[in-house]
């Protein structure tokens, strides 16, 4: 049987290679184009779980999906995707103790950037739109089918989907299936109506973000990445062969059609003065693309990564928010595994979608008084340190209770 992905972005794609992986049929469905949105767009800085970008259960997935990237620049080719070890510079001071070396200043740097944001043992990046070329060319490679058409909902018997209909110029049809991928990104607040039993995010979009890439490559050869800190939030992320920065978040409406997301040309202006006010040799540089995106988020701002909650066989992952790129590939893979009836290969219980049940509450909540039972409903951190470490974490609920 066949499992069917809604998506092409990184979540998507990915639970599709570990699906053929595993010798599962896969039939990817994507709207518009794979990488059309964010996945395509994204400026593909990476940090390890234990780099200090990240704590807890993201902290893991970081963890897990930071180990992934690598053995994909294995088995893509590291050059091919642009992937490699980077540093990473912000504005400030070094705030080293004396006697201790910090990141090395690139000569192309405004002085002013000297803060210590991290080194190769913990950073990475990959340039997302090649990443996604080879992908897409492994998945094809293996025998997945891609349909480009719109997912406009699912045929259920009970708590089983067995098939996903499709809107495609002109007509519309339906695929069957085993198990369906909601890897929808921005767009997974659709899902929320196919699933009126069940409750899923509801609010997917977050802000919308403008990327301007300059032709320098040799900004790139000092692999640093520069976080300006400005008003605009312009992050530069140099690459071996072009510079990529992107800022200046707005609220805008996201269309239906992701091809309609064009930055305007005021944010694409801003973009780059704040860019040049960093790294001034920019200001020479040719400008070969600007892009658009919005960031992918929920209601709590968390990965979203399970079974949609009253279903046997329909998986959703989304709200990788502004690190869907590094996350996307242990999204995707926990998807898979999920869709196969296995258990993933790290616990995802923090990022299930049933926390966005009210009436839900973890197991390991039950006993509880009626207040902290609530607490630890809407926390899936405390719920997961509660599972982990029950009497300490029990010792510290009782005394919030005093
Ligand atoms: C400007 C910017 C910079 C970023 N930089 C980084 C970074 O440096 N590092 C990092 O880790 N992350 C970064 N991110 C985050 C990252 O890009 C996203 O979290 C990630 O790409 C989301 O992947 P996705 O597969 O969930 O969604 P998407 O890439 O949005 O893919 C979803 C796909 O689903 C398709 N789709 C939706 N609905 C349907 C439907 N009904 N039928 C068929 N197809 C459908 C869409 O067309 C789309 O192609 C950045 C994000 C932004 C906005």
């Amino acid at each position: 049987m066949t499992t069917v992905i809604v998506g092409g972005g990184i979540v998507g794609v990915t639970a599709a290679l570990y699906l053929l992986k595993k010798g599962a049929k896969v039939i990817l469905v994507e709207k518009c184009g794979v990488a059309c949105h964010s996945s395509g767009k994204a400026g593909g800085f990476l940090t390890d779980g234990d780099s200090g970008w990240h704590s807890g259960s993201i902290g893991r997935l970081a963890k897990r999906s930071f180990a992934l990237h690598e053995e994909l620049a294995k088995e893509l080719g590291a050059e091919k995707i642009g992937f490699r070890r980077v540093k990473c510079l912000g504005l400030g001071s070094a705030e080293k103790p004396p006697g201790e070396a910090g990141i090395p200043q690139p000569a192309w740097l405004a002085k002013e950037y000297q803060r210590d944001m991290g080194n190769e043992s913990g950073l990475a990046q990959v340039t997302p739109y090649k990443l996604m070329e080879a992908l897409q060319e492994a998945i094809t490679k293996q025998g997945c089918e891609i349909v480009i058409a719109k997912a406009v909902g699912v045929e259920v018997d009970g708590d089983t989907v067995k098939s996903v209909k499709l809107q495609m110029p002109g007509k519309t049809t339906s695929i069957s299936c085993s198990a369906v991928i909601l890897g929808m990104g921005v767009w997974a607040r659709e899902a929320a109506a196919w699933f009126p039993e069940s409750t899923l995010p509801q609010s997917t979009v977050g802000s919308r973000y403008t990327s301007v890439i300059w032709d320098d490559s040799d900004v790139g050869r000092d692999a640093t990445m520069v976080f300006t800190m400005g008003d605009e939030h312009t992050e530069i992320y140099p690459r071996s062969n072009e510079c990529y920065a992107n800022g200046c978040p707005s609220q805008p409406e996201l269309p239906d059609d992701p091809l309609e997301i064009q930055p305007p040309a005021e944010e694409i202006e801003k973009v780059k003065v704040e860019s040049i006010a960093a790294v001034p040799r920019l200001k020479d540089a040719t400008v070969i693309r600007s892009t658009a995106c919005f960031l992918a988020g929920s209601d709590d701002n968390r990965p979203v990564v399970g079974r949609v909650p009253k279903t046997s066989n329909a998986i959703i992952a989304c709200g990788g928010g502004c690190w869907g790129i590094l996350n996307g590939p242990a999204m995707g893979e926990a998807a898979a595994a999920l869709a196969l009836g296995e258990e993933p290969p790290i616990d995802m219980g923090a990022f299930d979608p049933m926390r966005f049940d009210s009436s839900y509450v973890p197991t390991v909540a039950k006993d509880l008084p009626p207040k902290l039972m609530a607490l630890v409903a809407q926390n899936p951190d405390l719920a997961e340190a509660l599972r982990q470490d029950p009497e300490r974490i029990m010792n510290i609920l009782a005394m919030m209770q005093d």
